[in-house]
């Protein structure tokens, strides 16, 4: 695509990088049939395709409206599209450069904002988010049903083993899943002693900036980020293998720090290194997976359905390892349709959006719930929080399963 950028933004490092992007796109219009919002609204302009021109005549000097600020707002960041794309466009990269400008021109009714700051400053933090769950789950009897169902169960965490082993990983804490759902992180910890690797969260690290990022407070979250490599870098430097991250929305945004921090000086090096670090929980258990083939033979299977979060499968370009890690295991996954769309849950968007995050969410409860499976089985918080909210069926992390059948 020909570009013709404005002059107060050619020559900048956001400008040339939105000028790559937007340079590879031809066009083609391939990525419609994957866009979920282009799926349910049928709009150009509520598709990747469309979201691109509106970006590209913002950088090249139109006028910024609400228009172009809602059609960012509907797109859930789910990155599908960039699976879809045969020219390689980075439309993650596009849309983060298109949302902070639209937000410095374009100011919102003050209810949006007061939301928008509410989420910002309760969220990322685990001891008043931890709180307010707390109160959820305490007066869930009087919530709105879908309210109540999303509010996870209390589950013990089970034990932590001790750090007994020479090879050490450190685990991304994050900021709702320690109240939410602490079973998880413990259950990829026993999980790991097993494969003679001690998993070790370090204190000071917590949110990811995922939640302040997507939600346009850029250097808010730019601050978590060096929050969390400050906390992480001493052990890094005693040999941490590697930061394994639980949740797969976070998991994509530690992988994106080295590209985010490589125009700060103090911490381009280590957010490119922490970069190297961050894996999937799935990415570590397959390297090791024969290890523990002989403890899974034989199990009886138990069918699962398997969502695949887009942060997962599209952010992270992970596929099939947790599912097939399942197998191995012994349950039996169920077929799911159209496996590759979003279930609504993106971060923020079901609060923010929850007219079409409802929608994605009937569609995504009616596709896993089809082949008739005991449980569900998913690998991000998020999506795991929003599906509850649909089903009656339980909904859980992969690795909890895992560490079931392990016991
Ligand atoms: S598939 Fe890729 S190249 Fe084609 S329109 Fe979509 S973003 Fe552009
Ligand atoms: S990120 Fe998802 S919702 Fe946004 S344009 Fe791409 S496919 Fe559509």
């Amino acid at each position: 695509m020909q570009t013709q950028l404005a002059d107060w933004i050619k020559d900048t490092p956001r400008g040339r990088e939105a000028d790559a992007v937007l340079r590879k796109c031809v066009h083609c219009g391939f990525c419609l049939a994957t866009c979920p919002t282009y799926t349910l609204l049928g709009d150009e302009l509520d598709s990747p395709r469309g979201r691109i021109y509106l970006m590209k005549q913002m950088l090249e000097g139109a006028p910024v409206t609400e228009r172009t600020q809602l059609h960012l707002d509907r797109c859930l960041t789910c990155r599908a599209c960039e699976t879809t794309c045969p020219s390689g466009v980075e439309y993650g990269k596009l849309v983060d450069i298109g949302r902070a400008m639209v937000e410095e021109r374009v100011p919102r009714p003050a209810g949006a904002r007061l939301k928008r700051w509410f989420l910002s400053k309760t969220l990322p933090f685990p001891t008043l988010f931890g709180a307010g769950l707390a109160l959820g789950r305490a007066f869930r009897s009087i919530l709105p049903a879908s309210l109540a169902r999303s509010i996870p169960e209390a589950r013990p965490a089970g034990a932590w083993p001790a750090a007994r082993h020479a090879r050490r990983m450190l685990v991304l804490a994050g900021c709702v899943q320690p109240s939410m759902a602490p079973s998880i992180n413990a259950a990829a910890a026993r999980v790991l002693d097993r494969l003679g690797i001690s998993l070790v969260e370090a204190a000071g690290a917590g949110c990811c900036g995922g939640v302040t990022f997507h939600l346009n407070y850029q250097h808010d979250a730019l601050a978590f980020m060096k929050a969390n490599i400050d906390a992480w870098w001493p052990h890094v430097e005693q040999g941490a293998e590697a930061i394994v991250i639980t949740a797969s929305g976070c998991g994509t945004m530690v992988a994106d720090y080295g590209h985010l921090l490589a125009g700060d000086p103090a911490y381009a090096a280590k957010a490119a290194r922490i970069t190297e670090l961050a894996k999937d929980i799935s990415v570590v258990v397959d390297v090791e997976r024969d290890r523990i083939a002989d403890v899974l033979s034989g199990r009886p299977a138990a069918k699962v359905a398997f969502h695949a979060p887009c942060s997962l499968q599209h952010g992270q370009k992970v596929r099939g390892l947790a599912e097939s890690i399942l197998q191995d295991a012994g349950f039996e996954l169920t077929a799911v349709a159209d496996a590759h769309l979003c279930c609504g849950s993106a971060g923020t968007y079901s609060i923010l959006e929850p007219v079409l995050s409802r929608r994605l969410l009937d569609d995504k409860v009616r596709n896993l719930e089809a082949g008739a499976p005991g449980q569900i089985a998913t690998a991000n918080i998020g999506c795991m929080a929003h599906i509850q909210s649909g089903t009656h069926l339980t909904v859980r992390h992969w690795i909890e399963l895992l560490d079931e059948r392990l016991s």
